[in-house]
């Protein structure tokens, strides 16, 4: 088992959250050099989901994180089956 650090760089090395939402099928505008879309956790109509792509990490008013939370988030999974997840996709696109 790598070591949580060793983990999460892997994983951030390797997908973006600007991949994920393609995959969730989470429209992304571009505004300067940050994303904004419609919040996948709340009612939203006013853009509130911010990704900053530079730093893998998504914003919100109802939260913030990284790849792992939002997966978490957005499939209701525990920690462990989001990274699992994240690997799969991983995977899935490098072959
Ligand atoms: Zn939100």
């Amino acid at each position: 088992m790598l070591l949580t650090h060793n983990l999460n760089s892997y994983l951030n090395k390797n997908i973006l959250l600007t991949d994920l939402c393609r995959y969730y099928n989470i429209g992304l505008e571009l505004h300067g050099n940050k994303f904004f879309a419609y919040c996948p956790f709340h009612e939203d109509s006013a853009l509130s989901f911010v990704i900053f792509p530079k730093e893998n990490l998504w914003k919100c008013r109802c939260g913030k994180g990284n790849i792992i939370n939002f997966v978490m988030k957005i499939e209701g999974i525990s920690f462990k089956n989001a990274v699992k997840k994240i690997e799969h996709l991983i995977l899935e696109r490098t072959h």
